[in-house]
């Protein structure tokens, strides 16, 4: 069963942190971290919706201009979320630039950003390319758990790390993942066609379920046609599983506080992307830069159970030890 979101990094383990997670079956991506994105392509860009910054080091803020630039003119929105300050690190990246023309650009440009208080306090503000990006304070909502952002098929939640300064690790969790139960759909007498992506799309976004959708096939006796209601169908055909979860941890220390964080935030998660600046014989050194090392990385990831790792912001003074630090990040994960 493939799953809803597919998540990758942008860069090698060298380069800066950021990962892009794309939809399966629509036009439509999410960003975690801004650093330098110059190697996704234009069109990859486009599909980004929403984008979950750390932290405004530059490593992991830098590229907002890029992104900028390449959504200007060609794209209405873009949400951006991050940490204390992130509405003004916004606004001053915004108004660095001159912008005597933009507002008669065909199309506006709206970008929505959202900074995650200490507090627990969610504030926006708008800034739209028709006033030249000045920039409209929003509402300032309470956050619920630690969800920062909610839609049907999936959501995201975040907490926050330290890393000298507070630090966000993200959290997407598809809602549900939904299974084709073979024996029934063989049963039934329709066979596998786009009706039954369709299908999964309609429960996944939630159609009502009294929505005919029409079932077209093709068996033995020829082109099948029939009329179902999504709920019927869903019924069915589909099973029901719980949806993967994908964990993005990086920059941050190796403090208890820090393990405690990350493992009310993914305890259990799928997928588990986390930080492995150092190897375990530079710790010292790792606790001073606020980073991890690879083993404390390894160790982390057992911790919270993670199912599956993938290490990444290698710290360049290892380019010809990578397998070293994937080694040791592996062994920590894999043996107590
Ligand atoms: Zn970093
Ligand atoms: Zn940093």
């Amino acid at each position: 069963m493939r799953p809803l979101l597919q998540a990758r990094l942008v860069n090698d383990v060298f380069g800066d942190p950021a990962l892009f997670m794309d939809f399966l079956d629509e036009r439509r991506a999410l960003l975690f971290d801004l650093g330098d994105i110059t190697v996704l392509m234009p069109r990859e860009l486009m599909r980004v919706s929403h984008v979950f910054v750390t932290h405004a080091h530059m490593d992991h803020f830098s590229g907002f201009d890029h992104l900028l630039r390449v959504l200007l003119g060609r794209k209405p929105s873009i949400a951006l979320y991050g940490g204390p300050g992130f509405l003004a690190q916004v606004g001053h990246k915004l108004r660095a630039y001159t912008w005597n023309v933009v507002h008669r650009y065909d199309m506006e440009l709206v970008v929505e950003a959202t900074e995650l208080a200490l507090d627990g306090h969610l504030r926006s503000a708008r800034f739209s390319s028709r006033d030249r990006f000045a920039g409209v304070t929003g509402a300032t909502t309470e956050q619920t758990d630690d969800i920062v952002h909610d839609e049907t098929t999936f959501r995201v939640r975040a907490g926050f790390v330290d890393h000298g300064i507070p630090c966000l690790s993200y959290l997407v969790e598809e809602k549900v993942r939904l299974g084709i139960n073979k024996a029934r759909l063989e049963a039934s007498g329709m066979t596998k066609g786009a009706w039954l992506r369709e299908l999964k799309h309609a429960v996944l976004t939630g159609v009502p379920p009294d929505t005919p959708m029409l079932v077209q096939w093709r068996d033995r006796s020829g082109d099948r046609a029939v009329t179902r209601t999504v709920g019927e169908l869903s019924r069915l055909i589909l099973d029901a599983e719980p949806g993967q979860r994908i964990g993005y941890a990086t920059d941050l220390r190796d403090t208890s506080d820090n393990m405690q964080a990350l493992s009310n935030l993914m305890q259990g998660v799928d997928q588990l992307f986390i930080e492995s600046v150092f190897l375990d014989e530079d710790r010292a050194h790792a606790l001073r830069k606020n980073h991890l090392t690879a083993a404390q990385a390894g160790r982390i990831a057992r911790c919270i159970g993670a199912r599956a790792v993938t290490p990444f912001h290698f710290s360049p003074r290892y380019r010809s030890r990578a397998a070293e630090l994937a080694g040791e990040v592996r062994a920590a994960w894999e043996h107590p």
